[in-house]
This record gives C-alpha cells, sequence and structure tokens, in this order.
C-alpha cells in the first residue's frame, strides 16, 4: 500500500493503522458448516444413508459451502475440482471403471444451473447409474447469498423432463424421511437407473436468520439430567453450537443455535429440547 501510495502520490489511508497485538490464542477448529445449515443434515443423513445401504460410493464433490463436507465427520468428497464439475467427473468415474464405482455427485443449486444441467442430460442420455445430490438452500451462499434461477425454476421439473429415472424433494430437516429418501435412491441406482434427490430449504442458515432477526428463531437446549454423553450429536452432526462439556454431555450454545432441530431428532435419548415454538420457525423458514 505504500508503494502504491507514493506512485500514485496520495496519502496511504492505512499508514494510521498498526497491527494490535491480542494475548489470546483462539481454540484450534477445523472449518465447519455454520450453526443449523442445512448441508450440516444433508452430509449427516448421506453418512447414515451410505452405511444403512452397505454401499461404499466414491463421493464426487463440488465447489460451495458444502465443500466443507470434505471434511471430519464427514469425509463425503473424494473428488473436488471447479464449480459444477461433480456430475461430469461422476459420470467419467463410472465409465472409466467400466460400472464398478457407485457414483455419488453433490452439488449445489447455483452449481447446477452454472454447469450441472448439461451434464445432467448426458448422465441420462448415457445410462450413467449414479446419484445426484443437490444441495438446495435457494441462493449462491458461499459469495453472499446472490440469487440464482433456483427462485425461478423448480429443479425437480428439470430432471423430470430430462428423463431422470428417480426425482424426489426432501427437506434436509425432515431427517428419518432424508435418509429413507437417499436408501431408496441408491436402490434405483444398483438398478442401473438414474437419481436426483433434491435437498430444499427455504434459504441458507445465515438469510433465514437475518430474515427473521429478533422474531423467530427458536433455539435448543440440553436437559442435563436426560443426557447420556452418548456423543452423537457433537460427533456426528458436528453442529458448532452443539460443545461437549467435560463430563462429556453436551451443551447447546444459545448465541450460536438457530433451532433447525437436527440434533434433537437424532438424539436417542431426546435430551434436546426447543424453547419456544418450533415448528412455527422452521415452517417461516421453509417458506422464505
Ligand atoms: S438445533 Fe441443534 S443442530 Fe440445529 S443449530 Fe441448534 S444446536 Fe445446531
Ligand atoms: S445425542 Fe443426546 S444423549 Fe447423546 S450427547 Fe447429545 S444430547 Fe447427550
Amino acid at each position: 500500500m505504500d508503494g502504491l501510495s507514493k506512485a500514485l502520490d496520495i496519502v496511504n489511508p492505512l499508514a494510521s493503522l498498526r497491527a494490535v497485538k491480542v494475548d489470546y490464542t483462539p481454540p484450534p477448529r477445523p472449518p465447519v458448516f455454520c450453526p443449523g445449515c442445512p448441508h450440516t443434515a444433508s452430509f449427516y443423513e448421506l453418512k447414515v444413508a451410505t452405511a444403512k445401504s452397505g454401499v461404499k460410493p466414491v463421493f464426487s464433490g463440488d465447489i460451495g459451502c458444502y465443500s466443507l463436507g470434505i471434511n471430519n465427520p464427514f469425509n463425503e468428497q473424494d473428488l473436488l475440482t471447479d464449480m459444477g464439475s461433480s456430475l461430469g467427473l461422476g459420470m467419467g468415474l463410472y465409465h472409466g471403471t467400466n460400472g464398478r464405482t457407485m457414483v455419488i455427485s453433490i452439488i449445489g443449486d447455483s452449481t447446477f444451473f452454472h454447469a450441472g444441467l448439461p451434464a445432467l442430460v448426458n448422465a441420462v442420455y448415457n445410462k450413467t447409474p449414479m446419484l445426484i445430490l443437490i444441495l438446495d438452500n435457494r441462493v449462491t451462499a458461499m459469495t453472499g447469498g446472490q440469487p440464482n434461477p433456483t427462485s425461478m425454476i423448480n429443479i425437480e421439473d428439470i430432471a423430470k423432463a430430462v428423463g431422470v429415472d428417480y426425482v424426489r424433494t426432501i427437506d434436509p430437516f425432515d431427517v428419518k424421511n432424508a435418509q429413507e429418501t437417499m436408501i431408496e435412491a441408491m436402490n434405483v441406482v444398483r438398478k442401473g437407473g438414474v437419481a436426483v434427490v433434491v435437498m430444499k430449504r427455504g434459504g441458507c442458515a445465515l438469510e433465514a436468520t437475518r430474515l427473521f432477526r429478533g422474531g423467530y428463531v427458536t433455539r435448543y437446549y440440553v436437559d442435563p439430567d436426560a443426557c447420556k454423553a452418548c456423543g452423537i450429536c457433537y460427533n456426528l452432526v458436528a453442529c458448532p453450537a452443539i460443545v461437549p462439556l467435560e463430563n462429556r454431555k453436551a451443551w447447546i450454545d444459545p448465541n450460536m443455535c438457530v433451532g433447525c432441530s437436527v440434533c434433537a431428532q437424532v438424539c436417542p435419548y431426546n435430551a434436546i429440547k426447543p424453547e419456544g415454538n418450533v415448528r412455527d420457525w422452521l415452517k417461516k423458514w421453509a417458506e422464505m
């Protein structure tokens, strides 16, 4: 900046700013999804569904917030190159291995419209058995929440129109249904079909809380007497709002929880409970 200011003969606007040393070491934390991100639910459900199906797929990933699915505990991105590549690469992988690979391609809504759609048409045309999971949070979240064609064009209609064998839209916050739908879709792929499952929420978690701030957000808390410290919520759902305490019981940070309800559905001991009207909040979020 100094050099630029000199060349332009102007005063460096940052000259008065100096680095401030703070005596604080942030806790080590891998990159994670935002609290209540619908993609967290989708990756959790995919993990359970593949385990229950007994399949060992190759996950062909893509670029977006959901690239974070490459991290623990999900590890559900084996390939990750550029925007919209997951379908085409997945297809190539299937044919390149002479059909020995079960492929699950993961793509977002804006990346689908950016470059995934031509590959979907080719997957149908080339009769490529694969499961395509489209994570539809209605915006291009990674770059700031810009709108994209999802608000005008229904992805399910497109998939049906191009001849996809199995097409379903499911709410990622409906954990049991989402898992069952994914398992059904994998069975279609096993039989040689192309399956598309659209994981659709009304909006990204950041958008939802921004729009309804102060009004509808419902939070969840852990009942310490009911919690058995099994660790399922903080180890497998891995929402950053859920923290293990020293006694391994879970605690939910009320400043971070946005009330997606996923951890409550997953807890086998019903130890995670809502504060406020969950149904209204989730409905509002679904319809935004
Ligand atoms: S409800 Fe649970 S999973 Fe959802 S944001 Fe709150 S703590 Fe995280
Ligand atoms: S899943 Fe339920 S019982 Fe297990 S640690 Fe979390 S809150 Fe406690």
